[in-house]
């Protein structure tokens, strides 16, 4: 399994791109830029987009995605097919009813037509596993103001886990204990120590919050640990702080990683 960094910030600055991870080539998780990172030949490569929430910082790219697609479909490309959106079914309601509804966007669950159209919205079901291009998904309930999952990832005997945006949670750390052969972890690490407030009430951690968080991992020195969705503007700050936190294995992401797993 290789996952590629496409984006691992949680706010949009020249040069820093919003959370948005590629699987294999054709899997999507969250959509905050695929966009600005691909060639319109590895976007339209993208068959599976798994949204973790509906936070704009997630999904704004699934409209430019899709409306980079249906030029290739009115190009007349025979190879053309359609990306299928996965989300808990709550989220799948939010995207129909408030951004793709022919209002912010076009509909492109109808374009060019119902029968074939560029975007197929499919509900999944927390801790229910779902089976593309030979990557098992499994979504796991995490703690953020809107409903929000985590995604397992497991191909070939090996597990990686993505936690999406979230504070202090529990059952992800059951999940990832339970893992034979767990890869790695990237984690929500939004704000810094000295804006704990604000990561409690947003549903972020902070350094110090992960590296309490990080006491519910067994095999913590063992597991390399990745952070995601810092603030930009903030960086330098939480870099410092990650790095005295003394955490085994940290690492905090950028947007050159990839992993070969
Ligand atoms: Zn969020
Ligand atoms: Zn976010």
């Amino acid at each position: 399994m290789r996952i590629k960094v496409l984006g691992c910030y949680g706010g949009q600055l020249l040069g820093f791109h919003l959370s948005s991870f590629l699987v294999n080539d054709s899997i999507l998780l969250d959509a905050g830029a695929p966009t600005e990172s691909l060639t319109l030949e590895e976007q339209h490569r993208i068959r599976h987009i798994f949204i973790s929430h509906v936070h704009l910082d997630h999904i704004k790219d699934i409209a430019f995605l899709a409306d980079n697609r249906s030029l290739k479909r009115l190009g007349g490309d025979p190879h053309n097919r359609c990306m299928v959106v996965h989300s808990l079914p709550e989220n799948i309601d939010y995207l129909r009813t408030h951004f793709i509804n022919d209002i912010i966007w076009p509909d492109f669950t109808r374009i060019p037509s119902v029968e074939d159209p560029i975007l197929r919205l499919e509900p999944m079901i927390a801790e229910s596993t779902v089976e593309v291009d030979g990557v098992r998904i499994t979504p796991i309930m995490v703690n953020h103001p809107v409903p929000c999952t985590a995604f397992l990832l497991e191909e070939n005997g090996a597990q990686f886990i993505y936690s999406a945006d979230t504070g202090s949670t529990d059952r992800l750390w059951q999940v990832a204990n339970a893992q034979p052969n767990l890869q790695g972890i990237i984690v929500d690490c939004s704000f810094p120590n000295n804006q704990q407030f604000l990561a409690d009430i947003s549903g972020h951690m902070t350094p110090r919050g992960v590296e309490q968080e990080l006491k519910k991992l067994d095999r913590l020195g063992e597991i390399p640990i990745y952070f995601f969705h810092m603030k930009p503007e903030t960086l330098n700050t939480m870099t410092d702080e990650i790095n005295n936190a003394a955490i085994p294995l940290a690492k905090t992401l950028s947007q050159i990683d990839e992993f070969i797993i």
